[in-house]
């Protein structure tokens, strides 16, 4: 199946609270999209592999993700090897898709900088024939990182006005994660309401220095191209 756009992230819900805003509005476009996590984040204070597979899948089918997948891959020790890319490549061939979103550059959870350049490696030698999975070679259009835990500076912004009511609550779907007054395990960073908040504060930010409501920044791993000047709202 392909697929128009593959978000990968180290852990499950890196995605929904990175760019669950910019998926949900090319979805309501008709765009196919799908989510591959590396790990189940077990090593997280909060939840088990079980829980946090169930409230990634709650979160996929409530964006109507086509495709969401786990890789299985060991939380906090995976390595940017030979197996691993191996087994990215495969993924990239299956769904061969014309963007890719990944983790950050580099961020406070070292998995993030770690899983991006996993992703950069996987997505270029996936295109070369060389490298044999009896599938068809496949290299994506486009790479963006999205921006999570901390504050990089993006190269360019998608409006999510219209969704970060949505965006809210499919981050909500993580309940073992995030805010839950009614919880009984131990406060993590981003269990704490002022995380959650967080999420709507930078998205505002973004969108008051760009001239809209809430938005969402990327970091671009190619040159970004585009037709006309006047396409920059
Ligand atoms: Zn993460």
């Amino acid at each position: 199946m392909k697929l128009d756009i593959l978000a990968l992230g180290a852990h499950p819900d890196d995605v929904e609270l990175s760019c669950g805003g910019t998926l949900i509005k090319q979805i309501d476009e008709g765009f196919s999209v799908g989510i591959i996590d590396f790990t189940t984040g077990d090593l997280g204070t909060r939840g088990t592999s079980e829980i946090r597979l169930e409230e990634a899948r709650l979160a996929g089918d409530y964006m109507g993700l086509r495709v969401r997948e786990n890789l299985g891959f060991k939380d906090g020790f995976f390595k940017n090897d030979d197996a691993h890319k191996l087994e990215l490549i495969k993924k990239i061939r299956k769904y061969q898709p014309d963007i890719v979103l990944t983790n950050a550059p580099s961020d406070r959870h070292p998995d993030h900088g770690r899983a991006s350049q996993l992703t950069i490696d996987a997505c270029f030698l996936s295109g070369l024939e060389k490298i044999q999975t009896s599938q068809k070679v496949w290299r994506p259009k486009n790479i963006f990182h999205y921006i999570q835990f901390n504050n990089l500076t993006p190269d360019f912004v998608v409006d999510i006005s219209d969704v970060i009511d949505k965006k809210i609550e499919v981050i909500k779907k993580y309940k073992s994660q995030f805010y839950d007054p009614n919880s009984k395990e131990t406060e993590t960073v981003i269990s704490s309401k002022d995380f959650l908040d967080s999420i709507k504060y930078r998205a505002k930010d973004l969108g008051r220095q760009t001239f809209c409501d809430y938005a969402e920044g990327f970091i671009s791993h190619q040159l970004p191209k585009i037709n006309f000047i006047s396409d920059i709202k």
